[in-house]
């Protein structure tokens, strides 16, 4: 099955007075249809800009550099000009974005914000029809009274509240693919909670597939049936929601993952910050660039890139601790990468059969 969104070699420079700012470097990945993919990664790494170029938002002084490609149901969108993108951007991939108060317009009422999406893209709909599918789609987004809504500006809505208009103004043209860039960051976690049920009801509704932006390995979780983490513009870590949670492989998704409360680890586990910053993009390390806060770093990680190793179906990691000649005495996970493809194949055998036990008894403990 072609894939809804393909990504290959996807590079963005900011052309600053500092220099260039090599923002992403070369991130290729694939998105089907129905899926919900969450990339994950400090502030900085290079997500958001990732998630704008799909939409063709990279403004000056950014440039998408020469050789990315981007492909929309099998259609370079990449070489588009702007009265395409226009077209394409809100209809065929709608975004959401994290502060709904600065994303909306204050001097707007909520209907009009709402029909004027839907009048840019489908023009031939009449105004009576414009409010009766935006009443439809604030309902749906789980807005209480949505006639009322509708005359309301902004301010005088919560911050879940706002959240959710955000969603119906962006659901409103029923796109194929949602952007969701760290939608749920300012709003507290009871909200949260609501907002990504949302999401995950309208994209049974609709089989919309989602692109969620975030640093919060804890929305994940909830969310994600693939786990892309990136760091300083590239991809070091990619694989299904379990490959990542219970068989991480890189020591950024290592650290990711200890930053988080867990339920299964006793009160006295303390959660762990990564010291350091995140490299001067203007200039990056040569080789890895997560070397100058890897606790494991070697000489190799310092001079060359590490190649992409693959873990199990689907599960891969940038990272010279996968070379057979890494020495591994401390490492606090199992690094699987060396094992033969047969060994791989028992281990990716037994996880499903664990997994499937664990359900089945999971189900049995809900009865
Ligand atoms: Fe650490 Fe080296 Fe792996 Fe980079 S390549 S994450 S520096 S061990």
């Amino acid at each position: 099955m072609k894939p809804l969104i393909e990504v290959q070699n996807l590079a963005v420079s900011y052309y600053t007075y500092a220099g260039e700012v090599q923002s992403v470097r070369g991130v290729s990945f694939q998105i089907s249809k129905g899926q919900t993919v969450a990339m994950v990664g400090e502030s900085g790494c290079g997500k958001s800009v990732t998630a704008k170029s799909l939409m063709g938002l990279i403004e000056k002084p950014g440039k998408v550099k020469e050789g990315s490609r981007i492909f929309y149901e099998g259609q370079e969108i990449s070489a588009y000009n702007e009265t395409k993108w226009n077209g394409f951007r809100g209809k065929e991939i709608s975004m959401i974005f994290q502060d709904a108060l600065v994303s909306l317009n204050p001097t707007m009422c909520i209907g009009k914000q709402i029909k004027e999406n839907l009048a840019n893209h489908f023009p031939e709909i009449g105004n009576q029809e414009q409010d009766r599918r935006a009443v439809e789609m604030l309902q749906k987004a789980g807005i209480p009274d949505a006639v009322l809504c509708m005359r309301k500006y902004p301010h005088e809505l919560s911050g879940g509240m706002r959240q959710r208009v955000m969603i119906a103004m962006a659901m409103i043209t029923k796109p194929k693919m949602l952007i969701a860039d760290e939608p749920t960051t300012s709003l507290d976690v009871t909200i949260q909670a609501q907002i990504l049920e949302l999401m995950q009801e309208l994209q049974e509704e609709t089989g919309m597939s989602i692109l969620m932006i975030t640093h919060d390995m804890g929305v994940v979780a909830d969310i994600a049936d693939e786990i892309i983490v990136m760091y300083a513009g590239k991809i070091v870590e990619r694989g299904a929601c379990r490959d990542i949670f219970y068989h991480p492989q890189h020591p950024y998704t290592w650290s990711l993952l200890n930053s988080v409360p867990r339920i299964d680890t006793g009160e006295d586990k303390k959660l762990v910050t990564i010291e350091g910053n995140i490299p001067d993009m203007t200039c990056p390390p040569k080789g890895c660039g997560f070397c100058e806060r890897c606790p494991y770093a070697m000489n190799v990680c310092r001079e060359y890139m590490p190649d992409a190793a693959k873990v199990s179906d689907g599960h891969e990691v940038w990272c010279w601790l996968t070379d057979k000649r890494a020495d591994l005495s401390g490492i606090p996970f199992q690094i699987e990468t060396d094992r033969t493809a047969k060994e791989r194949k028992l281990v990716s055998e037994n996880r499903a059969k664990e997994e499937s036990e664990q359900k089945a008894v999971c189900r049995e403990e809900n009865r």
